[in-house]
């Protein structure tokens, strides 16, 4: 089944630039699809205009059978916490530690002007330590974030998204600012994701042999435009 449908999406930030075109394909419930394309192709408005942090100029995205423009102002916060967001710089609070930055990824920021870790319940505290551990982060969990390696703070994103319980990762160049070894560790969390705990994930990338090598989908973008849609082989046996 579809988890998202983009119908024509097209974007324009300004009179003279078109940052997206004409932009239609589906994702299905467990896929893993990549976006590929050059610097200034769109991936990034692209992924913005899903969650709607940016405002499409046109055409539709349905999610879960839902147009997104018809939401109100519920609705939308509601479809905003099935969605994880992951960010190339990370975009965590430094001063803040590892599990007061993944709580809050579940209850919002509000509550980081309460600040302390006794705040949440215990079932909040057990659900976070889980997924740290998880991802390789228990002994980080009292640690500020600015005490962190790139690698370490991908990973704090990662399960500050996993803690919304999230439908779908939306991740924008989430290896595009590390090493290749904490790149390898980051993409096989997203595939772990995905294959274990059947989240659909969607990655901007510009590394073309990641997305062949993770992907069970690329989409191909430049100048806001589709250049490309299909698997991994088809991509190969194209060039
Ligand atoms: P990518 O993620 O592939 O690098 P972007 O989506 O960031 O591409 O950018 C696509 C185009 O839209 C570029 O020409 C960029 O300059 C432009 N753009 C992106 N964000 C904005 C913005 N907030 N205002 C105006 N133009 C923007
Ligand atoms: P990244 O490389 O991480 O995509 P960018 O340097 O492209 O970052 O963009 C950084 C910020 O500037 C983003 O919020 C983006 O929307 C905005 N931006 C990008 N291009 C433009 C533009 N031409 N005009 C205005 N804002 C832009």
């Amino acid at each position: 089944s579809k988890l998202l449908v983009l119908d024509n999406l097209s974007k324009r930030y300004n009179k003279d630039a078109m940052a997206l075109e004409n932009i239609s394909f589906s994702i299905k419930n467990g896929e893993f699809v990549s976006i590929i394309g050059p610097s200034g192709a769109g991936k990034s408005t692209l992924l913005r205009c899903i969650n709607r942090m940016v405002e499409p100029s046109g055409g539709r995205i349905v999610f879960d059978g839902k147009d997104t423009s018809r939401l109100s102002r519920g609705a939308l916060r509601q479809f905003r916490s099935k969605i994880g967001m992951i960010f190339q710089h990370y975009n965590l609070v430094d001063r803040l530690s590892v599990a007061e930055n993944v709580l809050h990824g579940r209850l919002g920021y509000k509550s980081a002007i309460a600040g302390a870790f006794g705040i949440y319940n215990e079932q909040e505290k057990r659900q976070c330590q889980q997924i740290l551990q998880t991802l390789g982060l228990s002994e980080q969990m009292f640690k500020r974030c600015d005490q962190l390696s790139g690698g370490q703070k991908q990973r704090v994103g990662i399960a500050r998204a996993l803690i919304q319980q999230p439908r779908l990762m939306l991740c924008d160049e989430p290896i595009a600012s590390l090493d290749p070894s904490s790149s390898k560790v980051i993409m096989d969390h997203l595939r772990n994701i995905n294959k274990a705990m059947g989240i659909t994930v969607l990655v901007n990338l510009h590394q073309v042999d990641v997305a062949i090598k993770y992907s069970d989908t690329i989409i191909g973008v430049n100048k806001g435009k589709i250049v490309f849609n299909g698997t991994p082989e088809e991509l190969t046996t194209d060039r």
